[in-house]
């Protein structure tokens, strides 16, 4: 569907100047899906903001014309959060890259919305400071912000919704609002930035962040626990949380993933069930920690528990991790992939797990078990080939969102609503659900910023 015509395109072009308002094919394709690619959807254009007056000037523009505006970090989502459904603009941010106040005397920083997080980390080790959530890809911190993503080391820190004190954010008609402050708590009327955090680009454009920053600690110790079944790793997982042991990261790995990985990194872990836990602190505390997380997991049945000492051991360790994704999908060339992404109470987390594997098995379908176990949010990657395929694999997603929900966990411990969770909100939600929809009608009564996400189409009366 095509949402603008030659004369608004045209429009545009003046307003913002040319170079920033792209119809070039190859950069449309790159817009028209995300990292997940379960959906494909160019928008007309794709306008690369250089600063806060030029996402006005758009924003303006396309709200009087009645043009979707959709907000674009890195597109390294996974449920089409960033994908044009219905066209119309593409909002670029990644220009907006900008560091614009770092102060570590207050252990902040304010950036615009384009910086990506590995970037920011870098540039902050040298101040011995860091910004925990830490989703794996290159994403940019808007997209972080705008998805509440958290990562392998939020079962320590906290997601970023945790992390964020102040917003500049630019609104569906183009008003520019500021919401929080720099004081590190506030109790000062309603909270405005943490209804903007995890809003996906459908309440407004973030233009400047500020953030709250962690100091880099002083020993980092990670280690490898592999088990002969995974139930006795999702119990050492829970074990492991209620002894009040605070790993910085406590991911779970099936076999399948570790097989993947191994293939892809040129790795030799023994293809079973898997822990990686990691934990910071001081050399005592951390060797303690170690310890005791060691008794837990022999106590679950692990047979073999493997420390990485070291910066740079650790460091590949986790590489290895981030790229689990790529190595399952190069471990199913030629296929797509639903990745879940529930999240459960700690407890509940071994039956989550045994559940979702034997619905994997009862519908017949391979795919990793993988995830960020210590807060009882996991994913598996449900591959598929063809339409049967894809059937299947929606019915096996369903009935873990459905299962999660039943045990008082969430949708979407991570990743968003984006499409692919829509249908489950209501039953997740009930009555605030439709309270959410009034504040998108009341911040976007034209129903032009990111229409399709978070609600269907017709609730959000888009164009
Ligand atoms: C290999 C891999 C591993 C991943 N692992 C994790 C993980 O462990 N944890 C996790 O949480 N996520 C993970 N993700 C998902 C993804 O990286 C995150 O959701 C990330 O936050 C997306 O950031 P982005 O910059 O790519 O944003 P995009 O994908 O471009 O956009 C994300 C959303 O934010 C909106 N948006 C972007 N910028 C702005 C802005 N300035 N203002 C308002 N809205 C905006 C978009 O419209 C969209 O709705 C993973 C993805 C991949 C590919």
């Amino acid at each position: 569907m095509r949402a603008m015509t030659e004369a608004q395109l045209e429009a545009l072009r003046k307003l913002l100047g040319p170079e920033k308002v792209s119809q070039n094919e190859s950069e449309l394709k790159v817009h028209a899906r995300d990292e997940g690619g379960q959906i494909e959807s160019p928008p007309d254009c794709v306008v690369y903001a250089e600063s806060r007056d030029d996402v006005v000037k758009v924003l303006q523009f396309c709200n009087d014309e009645g043009i979707p505006v959709v907000p674009w970090g890195a597109g390294t989502s996974l449920e089409a959060n960033p994908v044009a459904l219905y066209g119309g603009v593409c909002l670029d941010l990644s220009r907006m890259n900008a560091i614009k106040a770092l102060r570590p005397e207050d252990f902040q920083v304010t950036v615009e919305p384009g910086v990506v997080h590995y970037e920011l980390n870098k540039k902050l080790s040298k101040h011995g400071l860091f910004f925990p959530p830490d989703p794996g890809a290159p994403a940019t911190i808007g997209g972080i912000v705008a998805n509440n993503a958290a990562g392998i080391q939020a079962v320590k820190y906290g997601s970023v919704k945790h992390y964020v004190l102040q917003l500049e954010v630019v609104l569906a008609n183009g008003e520019v609002l500021r919401c929080g402050s720099r004081a590190m708590r506030s109790s000062s009327g309603y909270d405005l930035v943490h209804l903007f955090v995890g809003s996906e680009g459908t309440l407004g454009v973030f233009t400047e962040i500020t953030l709250k920053l962690v100091g880099l600690p002083p020993e980092v110790s990670a280690a490898v626990a592999s088990f002969p079944a995974l139930e006795g790793a999702t119990r050492a997982v829970v074990e492991l949380v209620q002894a009040g042991l605070s790993p910085a990261a406590l991911e779970l790995m099936d076999p399948i993933t570790v097989r993947d990985i191994n293939a892809f990194k040129g790795l030799t872990l023994p293809e079973a069930p898997t822990l990686f836990l990691e934990f910071r602190g001081n050399g005592p505390e951390v060797a303690e920690d170690v310890r005791l997380a060691r008794s837990i997991c022999e106590g679950n049945g692990c047979t073999r528990f493997e420390s990485v000492v070291g910066r740079e051991a650790r460091d590949r360790l986790w590489e290895a991790r981030h790229h689990a994704y790529y190595a399952s999908a190069a471990a199913n060339p030629g296929k797509r992939a639903i990745i879940t992404d529930v999240a459960v109470p700690i407890s509940k987390f071994p039956e989550m797990v045994e559940f979702a594997r034997g619905k994997l098995e009862e519908f017949g379908l391979g795919g990793p078990i993988l995830g960020h176990a210590g807060d009882g949010n996991f994913h598996v990657g449900i591959f598929y080939g063809d339409e049967q395929e894809r059937a299947k694999a929606q019915a096996v997603n369903e009935a873990i969102v459905l299962k999660a929900l039943e045990l008082g966990g969430t949708a979407t411990g991570e990743h968003g609503v984006g499409v692919g969770k829509i249908k489950f909100m209501p039953r997740e939600h009930g009555a605030s659900y439709g309270w959410m929809r009034r504040i998108k009608e009341l911040f976007d009564p034209n129903g032009i910023l990111n229409p399709g996400k978070v609600f269907p189409l017709e609730a959000d009366r888009a164009p």
